[in-house]
């Protein structure tokens, strides 16, 4: 079920174009030309390549290159926000969300859904790199790197559902390619997070050639500080991926408590990296200056709520460089588990900015087309558990 795969051809890089090129007998400028074709220009149908001879055409065909994903539907909210449910090319699916960016009417220290991982931090982005016209509306992509997810957190639809297969690299790029060919007019792919369905430092080699790939200046060409890498605390890969990147992948960890018991009980993994292994590696992740880790905290009604948390919070990420993203918790079929009452909600994050912290609460994008987080549940896949309040 999860044996590897062969590379496909989406997932080389140039460098990797070149050797295969020189292999069928093309001249070496050819391998940039074929990278932008698919990664910058989106276009992964060799028939259509319109400045390749025909002969490199035919051969890029017998290689196996063609589209790895397809949009099986396509839901728009009332908010603009889109949830595809992309189909890959054996018949599994998983959903990607794109989300614009709003200057809506938001309440004070709210944020929107999935932008949180990366837009608060513009002015120091702006600082660093050029503007874009500013009439363009900036959309945020959300996209999955497993079918499934294996580490079985009791309030999230893919932890349910367990884990089906591991996606490739071709397919997690995919994804962001289909997102783009879909982005009405005047709208601009700027961030991508990893926060659909799936573990992806459970998936680490897909994830990082996926990274390389995104980020890559030929490519698609996002900036490594605006894609975020969401992980529920895989210590060993989260080292991995500070040392491969030089910390510049963006990262934000799924806490959501404060002890290890409570943890351990809402996610399992906490069980293998319990939270002080989990925060030390966060001390370890070579943060460039000015950046910050992004710390998510689903709240719980009951389970991780109070406001004695909110004060063990404040004092766990003590001395380290992070931003707090409040996330109540979206309902799922598979559990009786819920949000806490707003005020609830409203007094966790008045206690930590009390602390000193930047705390926002994650409002929900496009919850009429369960495009929410949590909400990517695998169709028609049997729940394997349920969790029912005590
Ligand atoms: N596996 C990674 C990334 C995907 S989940 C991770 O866990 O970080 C993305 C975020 O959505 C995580 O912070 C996760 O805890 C949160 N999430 C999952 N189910 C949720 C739900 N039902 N309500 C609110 N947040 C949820
Ligand atoms: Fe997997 Fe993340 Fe869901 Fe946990 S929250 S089950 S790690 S997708």
């Amino acid at each position: 079920m999860l044996a590897p795969r062969p590379l496909h051809p989406l997932a080389r890089t140039p460098a990797e174009w070149s050797e295969r090129l020189a292999s069928l007998g093309e001249r070496g400028f050819r391998a940039q030309q074929v990278f932008r074709w698919l990664h910058a220009r989106g276009v992964l149908d060799p028939a259509l390549m319109s400045d390749l001879p025909a002969s490199l055409r035919q051969k890029l065909a017998d290689d196996g290159l063609g589209p790895t994903a397809a949009v099986a539907e396509l839901r728009r909210s009332l908010d603009r926000t889109r949830k595809l449910l992309v189909k890959m090319n054996d018949g599994v699916t998983v959903e990607s969300v794109l989300i614009p960016s709003v200057s809506g009417p938001g309440k004070p220290g709210e944020l929107l859904d999935a932008d949180a991982a990366a837009d608060e931090d513009d002015e120091e982005a702006e600082a660093e790199g050029p503007a874009e016209p500013s009439s363009k509306i900036r959309v945020t992509q959300c996209i999955s790197t497993q079918v499934g997810c294996a580490m079985g957190c009791v309030f999230c639809a893919s932890g349910v559902a367990g884990l089906k297969r591991h996606l490739g690299p071709e397919e997690i790029v995919g994804q962001v390619l289909l997102g783009k060919s879909l982005l009405d007019e005047g709208e601009v792919l700027r961030n991508v997070v990893l926060m659909g369905m799936g573990e992806p430092l459970h998936n680490y080699e897909a994830t990082a050639r996926a990274l390389r790939l995104l980020t890559h200046p030929q490519g698609i060409g996002l900036s490594s500080r605006r894609v975020t890498v969401s992980t529920s605390g895989l210590v060993p890969e989260i080292a991995r991926l500070g040392q491969d990147f030089r910390g510049q992948i963006g990262l934000a960890i799924s806490l959501h408590a404060t002890d290890d018991e409570t943890r351990s009980r809402l996610m399992p993994i906490n069980r293998k990296y319990p939270l002080d292994e989990l925060l030390q590696a966060l001390r370890d992740y070579p943060l460039p200056p000015r950046r910050r880790i992004t710390i998510e905290y689903t709240l719980v009604s009951g389970r991780n709520d109070s406001i004695e948390e909110a004060r063990r919070l404040a004092s766990l990420l003590h001395k380290l460089r992070v931003k707090i993203n409040l996330i109540p918790m979206n309902p799922i079929d598979a559990s009786s588990l819920g949000p806490p009452d707003w005020d609830r909600v409203y007094a966790f994050q008045n206690e930590l900015i009390a602390r000193g912290y930047s705390c926002f609460i994650r409002r929900q994008r496009g919850d009429d087309v369960a495009a929410a987080c949590g909400q990517l549940a695998l169709r028609g896949a049997a729940p394997k558990v349920r969790v029912a309040r005590d």
